[in-house]
């Protein structure tokens, strides 16, 4: 990782915060099969073990959190040294986690593109606004038939357009 991938955007405003473009999840999956596959690996990455090295990966990227109270997003309390450990750790994170997403058989990028359309439903945004609560009841967030109610007026109540 180079040093500008680490700090090119930490005192940026968070919505100018991008990723590079030039990676798929199919790119990281063919990648990481060619390397076990090279290593004659693929033997040691069953399910259940590819799971396994990704708690303790996700461990390792806590141990850099551990004890440091609350941070500040980009990270200005790190070192650049720790952040590109962050950043290491984060990778070591998702070639994991696309890893098994792979021994599973489960299309990562199609079911993450489904999952996002039912989060945006059960949390839609005039109901979910400000709420930093975690509601598992499926009612909690659902359209009341009043809220329907209220749409449909304002939309007739306004100029026609939408
Ligand atoms: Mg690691």
């Amino acid at each position: 990782m180079t040093h500008s991938a680490v700090n090119g955007t930490s005192n940026s405003l968070d919505n100018e915060f991008r990723f590079s473009s030039d990676l798929s999840l199919e790119n990281i999956r063919s990648d990481q099969h060619k390397f076990c596959e090279e290593r004659n690996w693929l033997q040691f990455h069953p399910p259940r073990n590819v799971l396994l090295a990704l708690v303790g990966e996700v461990g390792e990227l806590s141990e850099l959190f551990q004890w440091r109270g609350e941070v500040t997003r980009g990270l200005p309390e790190f070192t650049s040294q720790e952040k590109v450990r962050v950043g290491e750790e984060l990778s070591d994170v998702l070639i994991y986690l696309v890893d098994l997403a792979e021994q599973c058989h489960i299309d990562l990028p199609a079911v993450v593109k489904d999952k996002m359309k039912k989060n945006a439903v059960k949390y839609p945004v005039h109901r979910a606004t400000g709420r930093g609560d975690k509601n598992d009841d499926p009612s909690a967030y659902k359209q009341e038939t009043s809220d329907i109610g209220d749409m449909q007026r304002e939309r007739e109540e306004g100029d026609g357009s939408e």
